[in-house]
């Protein structure tokens, strides 16, 4: 095959094979290995290597890779220019796991990047909190003797890159509409104490936006919302 046949990848890799090795080992370094010989099943093993060692010592190296060595050499090699690690990513036209709801949505993710209430703690995915939505004018924004605060469930938290933004840390917020909020009448009626997750208004907010925390709400998922495994009404 001519040199000029040759695929792309294979054209452009060093002609010196000391170079080559060396860049390997850049991308990946070898890894530790451990060994351990396990007995066979002398009826699994071919009968030409039973010929060569006694049935009741029969015996094979199992090789295992340290999985400690492996994450070490990840985490120390090239790969690690090329792994997104920390909060998910808001973009306009999201082509990345990492643009994704999934992420955005999980703390498992975020090599431990989190947003943060104003008391220090972490927010998490699924807190319920009070927050101020910013589109004023709007009772969340009212001086504090007619001030409402917004009720919500955090949907999801990034960095926001939408629109030219810069990747401030933003929190999405799935409102929660209490019973002052609903102007229809529900069969059964919304009660002073629980309120109803929106299918329809979600906001984002900066960590200074999110006022505090509600702690111990219960969520009722046998109400009859329409979506599927949606958290339904849940008591404050
Ligand atoms: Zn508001």
């Amino acid at each position: 095959m001519a040199g000029n046949d040759l695929p792309r990848a294979i054209r452009s890799l060093p002609t010196g094979l000391s170079t080559l090795k060396r860049q390997v080992r850049g991308q990946l370094p070898l890894m530790d290995l451990r060994r351990k010989p396990v007995p066979l099943v002398p009826e699994k093993v071919a009968r030409e290597q039973q010929h060569h060692a006694a049935l009741d010592k029969l015996t094979d190296d199992l090789y295992f890779i340290n999985p400690f060595s492996l994450f070490c050499n990840i985490a120390s090699s090239d790969l690690m220019d090329k792994i997104h690690t920390g909060m998910a990513e808001y973009h306009d036209e999201p082509s990345e796991l990492w643009h994704s709801h999934a992420w955005a949505s999980s703390i498992r993710a975020t090599s431990g990047a989190f947003a943060h209430y104003q008391s220090g703690m972490p927010i998490f995915p699924s807190d319920f909190v009070t927050f101020i939505c910013g589109e004023a004018p709007c009772h969340c924004s009212q001086g504090a003797e007619n001030q409402k605060l917004h009720t919500g469930r955090v949907y999801g938290v990034g960095r926001d890159f939408r629109s030219g933004q810069t990747g401030h840390i933003v929190i999405e917020i799935e409102l929660v509409l209490l019973k002052s909020d609903i102007t229809v009448q529900l069969d059964p009626p919304v009660l002073d104490y629980e309120g109803l997750l929106s299918w329809n208004f979600y906001y984002f907010v900066s960590e200074c936006q999110i006022i505090s925390y509600i702690p111990d709400v219960q969520l009722d998922y046998n109400f009859g919302d329409d979506r599927s495994g949606k958290g339904k009404v849940f008591a404050f």
